[in-house]
């Protein structure tokens, strides 16, 4: 088990020293993805600290605060900065500026742990800007605590296709990306989120979800008692006949209609909208929400 401290930059917004402003704010957004990494990597067994600022006099005075509070923890493995970059603002052409890793030095371990995060934020579809030398970042110099420091750059929150990629993968997938390059090697997903939801040999995970459906419908909650597959099987026997909505990406009514191909061929059947979600439509792209 290894220590790991995890900040997001600068104060929180609304407080002045606030990050990047653009598409979506820096604040707000870095914020999420840091809880994600700390949230990644306890599910794989290690110790992560929140390092994050929220006010400070000036932006040095911010930095100092986070190095005091990433220095009062000792023998950890990586301290890890969240940011989002800004250039100027663009408008959607097609191609994400993608991420870009920091560190004091380009030799050494830090460079191979940033260098990870970048591979594995590529995976995500963030355009691999690479690992970049940075001599004069104050949060990358002066941490005592015996960590590796990176600074990821997660993506550009001023460029449109940065955003609707950020919005396309979310927070969670960004924090286990990072959490993932980090500890070099895959995080597997607890048990709870990997639970299938198998029904006559079709996974129903893409719109079943036990919590979301007990926390949309409190009959189900009352009669079940939370119970994932209880509820599962109330939604194979009656929630996809009744056009119950099982999970966040996935509303059945909405299916229909913005289908005629799909109405054509499944009329007033509705659990055959389901199923054509898990089999096809999802993996084509289709939505339905
Ligand atoms: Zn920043």
């Amino acid at each position: 088990m290894a220590v790991y401290t995890v900040h997001g930059g600068h104060a929180k917004q609304g407080n002045k020293y606030s990050g990047a402003v653009g598409f979506c704010s820096e604040s707000v957004v870095d914020r999420a993805i840091c809880a994600a990494v700390i949230k990644y990597l306890k599910a794989a067994g290690h110790t992560a600290y929140d390092c994050t600022v929220d006010s400070g006099i000036s932006q040095g005075n911010i930095i100092t605060q986070i190095k005091k509070k990433i220095n009062s923890y000792k023998n950890v493995t990586c301290n890890i900065s969240i940011h989002l970059n800004a250039t100027t603002k663009s408008a959607a052409d097609g191609k994400v500026k993608g991420s870009e890793v920091l560190v004091y030095s380009t030799t050494g371990e830090d460079a191979l742990i940033a260098n990870r995060v970048c591979l594995e934020l590529k995976v995500l579809g963030f355009t691999n800007r690479g690992v970049k030398k940075r001599t004069d970042l104050g949060v990358l110099k002066g941490i005592t605590n015996g960590g590796k420091n990176i600074l990821v750059e997660c993506f550009f929150c001023d460029d449109q296709d940065d955003y609707n990629l950020f919005n396309k993968v979310g927070v969670d997938a960004i924090g286990k990306a990072i959490a993932m390059g980090v500890l070099g090697k895959a995080i597997p997903t607890s048990t709870s989120n990997t639970a299938k939801y198998l029904h006559n040999g079709v996974d129903y995970s893409a719109v079943f979800d036990a919590e979301f459906y007990n926390k949309t419908y409190p009959d189900i909650k009352t009669a079940f008692k939370g119970d994932a597959q209880k509820s599962f099987q109330h939604f194979c026997t009656y929630g996809m006949k009744e056009g119950r909505q099982g999970s966040k990406e996935f509303n059945v009514l909405v299916y229909k209609e913005r289908y005629s191909d799909l109405k054509a061929a499944f009329g007033q059947n509705l659990p055959a909208y389901y199923e054509h979600y898990c089999t096809f439509g999802k993996k084509e792209g289709r939505k339905a929400i």
